[in-house]
Parts: structure tokens; sequence; C-alpha cells
């Protein structure tokens, strides 16, 4: 199974990228856990990083490509798939995966699109932990600014493909997952 998760910032998209993961045994690619890991751990990478997750700017293309595509390719190869979380994120980000995907057999089979109500996001963002550096509720502003700016341009993208399931993540976790796990099923194999 290859499954790119849609969603902006509040929509549940790890939490479902992760129980969609585990329903189809393949790995969960989350690209701002990976980013905020080599931030953790001070490498060099992970210093290039900081400014733009601090921020809530998007990380550049070429940048992000760079770390994330081998380990989607690895994951099609050798896992059997993928469910990807947060990436692509912008419309270059996409028609480059798609261009080396196809040369791969690693496109994505479907595109879950989480959709929410601006009110419905805000209020989940400000419930959240406080353990994420960039929580504060200027930067999640910005976060939503930048989801609308930059990677809403995607659900065209993917709609024009004909791969985009859209789901509604207004209801509560399980229930959003019930919905996930039956358009997915039926596309599975
Ligand atoms: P959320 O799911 O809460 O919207 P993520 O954990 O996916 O946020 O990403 C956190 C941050 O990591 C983003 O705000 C951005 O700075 C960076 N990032 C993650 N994935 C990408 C990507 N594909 N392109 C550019 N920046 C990214």
């Amino acid at each position: 199974m290859r499954v790119i998760m849609l969603a902006p910032p509040g929509a549940g998209k790890g939490t479902q990228g992760e129980r969609i993961a585990a329903r189809y045994q393949v790995p969960h690619i989350a690209s701002g856990d990976i980013f905020r890991d080599e931030v953790a751990r001070k490498t060099p990478l992970g210093e290039r990083l900081r400014a733009y997750l601090a921020a809530g700017d998007l990380v550049p293309d070429e940048l992000v490509l760079s770390v994330i595509l081998d380990r989607v390719l690895a994951a099609s190869r050798d896992d059997g798939g993928f469910v990807l979380d947060g990436f692509p994120r912008t419309l270059a980000q996409a028609q480059a995966a798609a261009k080396i995907a196809r040369d791969t057999g690693a496109s994505a089979q479907a595109v879950v699109y989480l959709d929410a109500p601006a009110e419905v996001l805000i209020e989940r963002l400000s419930g959240r932990g406080e353990n994420r550096a960039d929580d504060s509720a200027d930067v999640q502003r910005h976060r939503l600014e930048v989801y609308a700016q930059h990677t809403k341009p995607l659900i065209d993208y993917y709609t024009d493909r004909g791969i985009l399931i859209r789901i509604d993540a207004t209801p509560a976790v399980d229930e959003v997952s019930e919905q996930i796990f039956a358009a997915l099923d039926a596309i599975d194999n």
C-alpha cells in the first residue's frame, strides 16, 4: 500500500497516518518527525533545519527531497509501500517525487485528504501539548497560511490524477479511521 496523507495542521494527519501504516504493515514516513529528530540530535542537517521549523516556514524543496526521497523509494522497494505524512507539501515536491516514483514503480495509489473547517483546526491546535517548539499561536497561524498557499494546490493536482480520497476529519478519531480504512480497503491490491 502506497499512500500520501494531505491535511492542514490540526486535522489529525499524524495519528491517522500511524494507524494506516499499522493496518497495512508499511512504514510511516513523517517528514516533520524526521526533521525534528535531526534538530534534537543537533546534527549538521538539524542545524540547517532548525530556523525553518521554529518559524513554521517550509524547508526548501531541494533539502526536503534530498532527505526524504531515498527513504520513500527504499520503503516502496523493501517494505511493501509507505504512508507519507507531511511530504509532498509543495507542487514542486509532488512533481519531483511523481517523476522518480514513476520510473521505480513507487507511485502513490491514494492520497488521503483530511478536510476540516478552519475553526476545528484552530481549536485542536490550541489544545496541543507544550512540547513542540513550533506551537506558539503566531507560528500556528503562520503554518495554516503556509498550508493554504503552498500545500492546498496539491488537492487539485491529485484530483486531476484521480487518486484523491476526501475524508471529513471533523468526527472522532476512530470514526475518521474507519472512513479511511473503508476507502483504502477498496483499492488495496
Ligand atoms: P504538521 O503535521 O503539524 O503540519 P509536520 O510535523 O508535518 O507539521 O511538519 C513540521 C515542520 O517541518 C513544518 O512546519 C515545516 O517547517 C517542516 N516540513 C515538514 N515536511 C516538510 C516538507 N515536505 N516540505 C517543507 N517543509 C516541511
